[in-house]
């Protein structure tokens, strides 16, 4: 391992995220899928996208997916949430990415859990 994948596991150490090593770095992990022996077509088609990909693992035992790519144009973004929105799966864009801070965003990729309905008094 490289000192400068180390250094991205103890920034998102401090994020209360460790790697899940167990898993596949694939974003339908998140939705429990797993690869067989071949990356799926979300690995294949979003290479690019899915720069400096990881899967970890937070303190509640949810998995969420990352990934730090320097620039992405919004349509491959868009059609990325469209294809995994299909495994109701939510994705996140955020400029705090410890991989290289200032040179690259953060998409993460999170189970879509639906927010409870208000009860009418
Ligand atoms: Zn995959």
């Amino acid at each position: 391992m490289s000192n400068h994948q180390q250094q991205h596991i103890n920034a998102m150490h401090t994020r209360q995220l460790t790697p899940a090593d167990d898993l596949d770095t694939c974003p339908l992990a998140v939705a429990g899928e797993q690869h067989t022996d071949e990356p799926c077509f979300i690995c294949t088609e979003y290479a690019s996208l899915l720069d400096h990909a990881r899967i970890w693992r937070r303190m509640d035992g949810r998995i969420i997916y990352t990934a730090e790519p320097y620039e992405a144009t919004a349509l491959e973004i868009a059609e990325l949430n469209a294809d995994l929105c299909r495994y109701q799966l939510r994705v996140t864009i955020t400029g705090d990415s410890p991989w290289n801070p200032g040179s690259t965003f953060r998409i993460t990729v999170t189970e879509d859990t639906p927010t409870p309905k208000k009860e009418i008094q």
